[in-house]
């Protein structure tokens, strides 16, 4: 090391805070290329700027990593009730909604628990399932992907989703993981208000409705991951992997879901980009595609790249980093990491949540079946987000205003401290086998809502030989 890592962290800190460029890249990715969905003429506009950003950076290695994968396209949707009162609902399709139209009963579900579909399993088949995306008790939330799942291994005909935080906004979100497959049913989404609406005609009797997509599903889709990397020095053949997704769902600009993260994660790669050869390891940065279509693009870059895995020693996914000032961790294993991170966070002086929480639906979850350590750098106020659960997320009112500028370069400037510490330790933590990742996930319930969700493989093999 040529520099001592006190006076690199006051150099790369300076950078970040003087500096708007995570700001404009912002602007640019939600206001010039829209959503940036997979399959989406904006999708491709952002691969090529952000390699030229990388590469601008001083990165080595930028590539646009392409893989195959099942596309969709929206269409228009349509939800008719009939019984007790007539009325057209508005409601759109959730993306992997296959086109179709069915017609039964509709069947209120509460907020999709895996209890209550168990608890009511005999009068699911045949129905139309509605549930919300309200959190459990404890802000615990329940994938979406589960109680589609749920519905349509009980033989629902249908499935609506709806939003349970107020305001007219229909929710979004993927059924299936598209590196595998579409949905099996049509679904739509709806707003709070529609979900009210419909509750309460059920207090006058049955209520019976037409759920109608027109959907497209493309099969042998093509996307790309962006890559780029800051080499290291002694220990150069290992890496810490750092990525965000990019792509935001097709009605809205994704900004807070993920432009934020990707440019956080943007940001930090240029403030260390000048270093490079100085840190130990190095600094792989990756910026996923197609996340809002079941983890996909990360989880077909860890399928193409599966012999790398042991030799990266960290993954740091900032799905959700940047939105807001106020950063915390969230350790998907082993639960040592938690220990490294908070050691670190006392050394740089930011004081932070680190807990353990394991979450499947975003980017670091492949890397994690792989025995990869992984943290998640996320922003919220905690209580709100509690509360709201995705809050804006998912609708169309995730929009450049609702990110906090400041949030932007807090998230860069302790991204960026975090890294040059952990870059250059010895020894980051040990990783869990496969074996053990296997006896977690049957034990705590996880392995069960991955199989429901037909997200399920086995530790340590490729995603994509199932
Ligand atoms: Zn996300």
């Amino acid at each position: 090391m040529v520099k001592d890592i006190k006076s690199i962290e006051v150099e790369v800190a300076g950078e970040i805070w003087v500096n708007s460029e995570a700001y404009r890249n912002l602007l640019v990715l939600c206001d010039d290329f829209g959503s940036r969905f997979a399959g989406t003429e904006g999708e491709r506009r952002a691969v090529d700027y952000l390699m030229g950003r990388l590469r601008d950076y001083g990165l080595e290695n930028v590539a646009a990593d392409p893989y195959t994968y099942t596309g969709w396209r929206r269409g228009p949707a349509k939800l008719e009730l009939f019984e007790p009162i007539k009325r057209d609902l508005p409601a759109i399709s959730l993306p992997l909604s296959p086109p179709g139209e069915v017609e039964g009963e509709i069947i209120d579900l509460g907020n999709g628990d895996p209890a209550e579909f168990k608890r009511r399993e005999k009068e699911i088949g045949g129905k139309i399932v509605l549930c919300t995306s309200a959190p459990g008790p404890y802000g615990r939330e329940v994938h979406r992907r589960t109680k589609y799942g749920y519905g349509v291994y009980m033989g629902a005909r249908g499935f609506i989703f709806g939003n349970h935080n107020p305001g007219q906004l229909p929710a979004t979100g993927s059924l299936r993981p598209a590196y595998r497959m579409a949905g099996e049913i049509p679904a739509v989404g709806v707003s709070w208000e529609t979900v009210s609406f419909i509750t309460r005609q059920m207090e006058r009797g049955r209520v019976t409705a037409r759920v109608r997509t027109e959907d497209m599903i493309m099969p042998k889709s093509t996307s790309w991951n962006v890559v780029g990397e800051i080499p290291g020095s002694t220990l150069r053949d290992r890496f810490i992997v750092v990525g965000a997704h990019f792509d935001g769902h097709d009605i809205s600009q994704g900004a807070m879901d993920d432009a934020s993260g990707a440019c956080v994660v943007a940001e930090a790669a240029r403030a260390l980009a000048k270093f490079k050869g100085t840190f130990k390891r190095s600094l792989r940065f990756l910026l996923f595609s197609a996340e809002e279509l079941g983890v996909t693009g990360s989880t077909c870059y860890v399928a193409r790249h599966l012999e790398e895995m042991n030799r990266v020693d960290l993954m740091i996914n900032c799905d959700g980093a940047g939105r807001a000032a106020r950063h915390t961790f969230r350790v998907s294993g082993p639960p040592e990491l938690v220990d490294t991170l908070q050691a670190v966070s006392k050394e740089v002086g930011y004081p932070m949540r680190v807990e353990t929480t394991l979450s499947t639906a975003s980017d670091h979850w492949p890397f994690y079946m792989q025995s990869v350590p992984t943290a998640s750098l996320s922003s919220a106020t905690e209580p709100a987000a509690l509360l709201l659960g995705r809050g804006f997320g998912h609708t169309s009112a995730d929009t450049v205003d609702k990110v906090d500028h400041r949030g932007l370069k807090e998230g860069a400037l302790v991204l960026a401290q975090f890294l040059i510490r952990l870059a250059d330790m010895e020894k980051i933590s040990r990783r869990m086998t496969s074996e053990e990742i296997s006896n977690h996930l049957e034990r705590t319930g996880v392995a069960e809502e991955l199989r429901i969700q037909k997200c399920w493989y086995q530790p340590g093999v490729s995603p994509l030989d199932q």
